[in-house]
């Protein structure tokens, strides 16, 4: 297998304080908008874009995330849709939602997260944002904001390491 670099430590806070920008242009300001990261490293993401949000703007912004548990068979499964702000439910109703992920590929986890979401409430609005698009879409989804543009083959494969989990910050493509 070889390995090779796409984004350093630098590539990703610049990408992430651009999508941080994009957000806050789209939807002329944040008023009503609520990010939500999608399990593991999604929710790193979206915490890391509130950073970035707060700084630029001076104002918080409400910060959920949600747990799709997916399986071999191809099918993907909502385990639990968590609540967020530490303790309190998603109140999605009304709101837009900037949905988080690492790594976009087929769209079904992303689709599984919007059935979780209408589930709870109607949303305003959803929007996608991504660090890395690899592309190999078999939904008819397309991310609002992305980080890094990855067309990969189906045999290549993106590891992204966040400092929160990772101990650095990367994101790799492996040819098996
Ligand atoms: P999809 O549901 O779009 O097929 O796959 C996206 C989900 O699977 C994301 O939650 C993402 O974390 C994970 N995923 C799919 N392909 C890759 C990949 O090449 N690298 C990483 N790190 N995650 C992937
Ligand atoms: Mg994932």
């Amino acid at each position: 297998t070889t390995a090779h670099a796409i984004m350093d430590e630098m590539a990703i806070r610049r990408a992430l304080t651009r999508i941080a920008h994009e957000i806050l242009e789209k939807n002329k300001g944040i008023e009503t908008c609520m990010l939500i990261g999608i399990r593991t490293r999604g929710i790193y993401l979206a915490q890391r874009v509130a950073e970035q949000i707060l700084e630029i703007e001076g104002v918080p912004i409400p910060v959920g995330e949600i747990d799709i548990t997916s399986y071999r068979d191809d099918r993907i499964k909502v385990s639990s849709v968590e609540a967020v702000p530490k303790g309190g439910s998603l109140h999605i109703q009304d709101k837009k939602v900037i949905l988080f992920d690492d790594v976009l590929f087929t769209g079904r986890t992303v689709r599984a997260a919007m059935d979780a979401l209408i589930d709870l409430g109607r949303p305003q609005m959803i929007q996608l944002a991504v660090l890395v698009d690899r592309g190999h879409r078999e939904l008819p989804i397309r991310p609002d904001y992305v980080g890094k543009n990855v067309p990969t083959s189906k045999n290549e494969k993106i590891d992204v390491f966040l400092t929160e989990i990772d101990e650095q910050d990367r994101v790799i493509i492996q040819q098996q």
